[in-house]
């Protein structure tokens, strides 16, 4: 087993997540305009709002794979925005899945589970087999081990790839529109194993457009809308009640 902490500074009191007056620029776009939110450890956070109004720019500034142009964002404590801070250790604490799967198609499912926890955690081939097949048997995948991403369904590639994040014991999961490339009868297999997660305690940050999934799912929903937090609140509420405008207005259109 590997440690699930290896840095001594994590601070198991702190929120999950916490971001403080995050602002981010490209170039002269100011895509990030002042955010403030923290996800509590075992929270459901989803996060809505229509395209371009800074979403993935976010959950990327969340784990550092973009860099924020101003303000402070705390993972389990720790700043990660400070130059000390050393990030492979707090990325490896956060599993992300992107929309498109990302799987490597040259290589087996099995070998897409085990490649970075073998390069990255520095498992035995063995003992990455075995946690990679308890993952994919967690997504209703056992039976895949074998295939070739392409010989899948979107909907399986994307369950390996939640059971890929799954296999680097994440402390928290990152989800940008899991669903959004998927064929409308696909979607449910990927939305249930993200329902187990939840329910088995996972911390889940989820930007998606399933207002269902948000419903019965989310502990807390933020609708985001140019660059900042427009309204947050229960998702029950705020789906069913906006009190904002601009939430009204994109709720008329999708909902
Ligand atoms: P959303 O996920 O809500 O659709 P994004 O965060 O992808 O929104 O994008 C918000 C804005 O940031 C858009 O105007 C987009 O063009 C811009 N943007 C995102 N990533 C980059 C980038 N790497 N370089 C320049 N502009 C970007
Ligand atoms: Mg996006």
């Amino acid at each position: 087993m590997d440690e699930l902490h290896p840095d001594q500074h994590v601070d198991s009191s702190a929120p999950a997540i916490q971001v403080r007056q995050l602002h981010k620029n490209f170039g002269d776009n100011e895509v990030l305009k002042g955010i403030d939110f923290h996800v509590d450890a075992g929270q459901v956070v989803c996060v809505i709002g229509p395209s371009g109004s800074g979403k993935s720019t976010l959950l990327r500034c969340v784990n550092r794979l973009e860099e924020p142009t101003s303000g402070q964002i705390f993972v389990e404590g720790i700043d990660i925005t400070d130059p000390d801070t050393e990030l492979d250790k707090v990325r490896s604490r956060i599993g992300m899945v992107f929309q498109q799967f990302n799987l490597f198609p040259h290589m087996t499912v099995l070998r897409n589970l085990t490649i970075a926890q073998q390069r990255v955690k520095g498992r035995g081939k063995t003992e990455a087999e075995k946690v990679a097949r308890a993952n994919l048997d967690r997504v209703g995948l056992a039976d895949k081990e074998g295939a070739y991403p392409a010989h899948l369904s979107g909907g399986q590639q994307q369950r390996v790839a939640i059971a890929r994040a799954l296999s680097m014991n994440p402390d928290m999961m990152l989800f940008d529109e899991p669903t959004s490339a998927l064929d409308p009868e696909l979607v449910g297999d990927v939305l249930d194993v993200m329902k187990k997660l939840a329910s088995e305690g996972m911390t889940m940050m989820v930007v998606t457009h399933e207002m269902g999934f948000a419903r019965e799912v989310g502990d807390n929903l933020v609708f985001m809308d140019g660059g900042v937090i427009v309204e947050e609140g229960d998702p029950v509420k705020v789906l069913g009640d906006p009190q904002n405008r601009r939430t009204q207005s994109f709720l008329s259109k999708v909902l």
